[in-house]
């Protein structure tokens, strides 16, 4: 439906719901940590992988569980004129997976190691923290069944979050188990709840017999209480399982990668085995969750692969810049021109247009001002601009190719024949930057 509001008499219309514009000022944030996440993937080994912000609606169907709520109730699926059922990617890992089997990935290799950067869509109930369109950066090792590879995906995102300056998440971290002792758990589980089925919501009632496990992190006072009087999972893990998550342990405390146990921790998605893990800002209220992920070793199968395991993290963009913003470690990032070009008249127009082009293609930031406009005008417009040098072009010094540069800060101004300017202005530049950042 198009929303279309009633404004000042107009009909507007406005983003659809749980959506929003990115603005060039919060734009320089998105790049700033884009880069920082590039940086440290690539540091760690990872390749960056784009897969389509559509798939086959089937991908997800299988690859992240029919009865999970992403497939229930919040794709955005649709049939195209081909009448093929399409979805907005809802997530990263499926896509990864089937693009790792498309590609035979597996044959070149014994462990790939990919990352992804971008959008996500799921139609949930907007609020603080949550949105339908949002973006999600993440990582998949794929071929490594060994503990080290979970503990090194969780020390990847802890280590992540201390380079950008988060050094107090917490860390929750819990083991589902394998689909064979998972098995005998939720059976346990099922029949401990039924005989308090009444009393629990009407949500997990539906829950109850087709993903007990979901129950565990229902947030109801009535359905935590029940919840509460089960055993936990780790009593049915099997030696094997076990001995994968004491390992897994071991490793993180060997790095000093502080974490608490969580043994209500399931995650959303049917396709986790074994570790699981969340990241959490206490901060940021009901949706306080940076990241998410953990070990899938039947996903690559279920997708149509060969037999290989997998384990991962996927992290909300937008959640990781509210932290950033709220702990005042996210700069105000200037983009303010560094050159702004004041033809004085007209007819100097297509001089300072040159002039400008000039000093674009040396890679200086450039504003060019209005030559019908007055020297007053067109320098309160510079000021406004934040440039950190005005560039005069007046008809008398340019009849000796001469021109005014004015340094903003100080006022102060000096004539230099073009030639003299374009060699001088290196220095300049990296001067005015010294006296600035000493200001600072
Ligand atoms: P998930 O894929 O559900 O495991 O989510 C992983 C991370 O993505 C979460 O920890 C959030 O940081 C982020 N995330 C998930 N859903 C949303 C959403 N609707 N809006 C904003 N961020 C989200």
């Amino acid at each position: 439906m198009l929303i279309i509001c009633e404004e000042r008499g107009m009909t507007l219309i406005t983003v659809p719901r749980g959506t929003y514009d990115i603005m060039p000022k919060q734009a320089l944030a998105w790049q700033w940590l884009e880069k920082k996440i590039r940086q440290v993937f690539l540091s760690y080994g990872y390749g960056e992988i784009r897969t389509p912000i559509f798939e086959h609606t089937e991908l997800f169907q299988r690859g992240i569980g029919a009865t999970t709520d992403i497939v229930e109730k919040e794709m955005y699926t649709f049939t195209d004129k081909g009448g093929r059922s399409i979805t907005l990617r809802p997530e990263g890992t499926a896509p990864v997976v089937r693009a790792y089997i498309e590609h035979k990935l597996y044959g070149q290799t014994p462990v790939t190691k990919l990352f992804y950067i971008g959008p996500m869509f799921r139609q949930e109930r907007p609020q603080a923290g949550r949105f339908r369109q949002f973006h999600q950066f993440g990582v998949e090792m794929i071929g490594d069944a060994s503990p080290v590879a979970d503990a090194e995906v969780i020390l990847l995102a802890h280590d992540l979050y201390h380079q950008l300056g988060l050094t107090d998440l917490e860390i929750h971290l819990n083991s589902v188990g394998c689909p064979h002792c998972r098995q005998e758990y939720k059976t346990a589980l099922t029949a401990a709840l039924k005989a308090a089925a009444a009393k629990l919501c009407t949500t997990c009632q539906l829950r109850l017999d087709r993903n007990p496990l979901r129950l565990l992190d229902c947030k109801n006072a009535s359905c935590q209480e029940i919840i509460s009087q089960v055993p936990p999972i780790q009593n049915y893990h099997c030696a094997d399982c076990r001995h994968h998550f004491d390992q897994v342990v071991a490793l993180l405390a060997e790095v000093d990668v502080k974490y608490k146990l969580s043994p209500k921790l399931v995650r959303g998605l049917d396709y986790y085995s074994r570790t699981v893990f969340e990241i959490i800002n206490n901060e940021l209220g009901a949706q306080n969750a940076l990241c998410g992920g953990g070990r899938y070793d039947g996903l690559v199968e279920e997708c149509g692969g060969p037999s290989v395991p997998g384990v991962g993290f996927a992290s909300g963009i937008e959640r990781v810049l509210t932290t950033l913003e709220q702990k005042g470690i996210l700069a105000d990032f200037p983009n303010h021109p560094q050159f702004y070009l004041l033809p004085l008249g007209e007819e100097l127009t297509t001089i300072a247009f040159s002039l400008a082009t000039q000093l674009r293609r040396a890679g200086y930031i450039v504003e060019l001002g209005n030559g019908a406009k007055s020297l007053k005008s067109q320098l309160k417009t510079a000021h406004k601009s934040g440039a950190a040098f005005a560039v005069i072009i007046g008809e008398d010094e340019w009849q000796a190719r001469e021109v005014t540069l004015k340094t903003m800060a100080d006022g102060n101004q000096k004539r230099y024949s073009v030639d003299d300017l374009l060699a001088q202005l290196p220095q300049l530049v990296i001067a005015l930057e010294k006296s600035a950042s000493k200001e600072e």
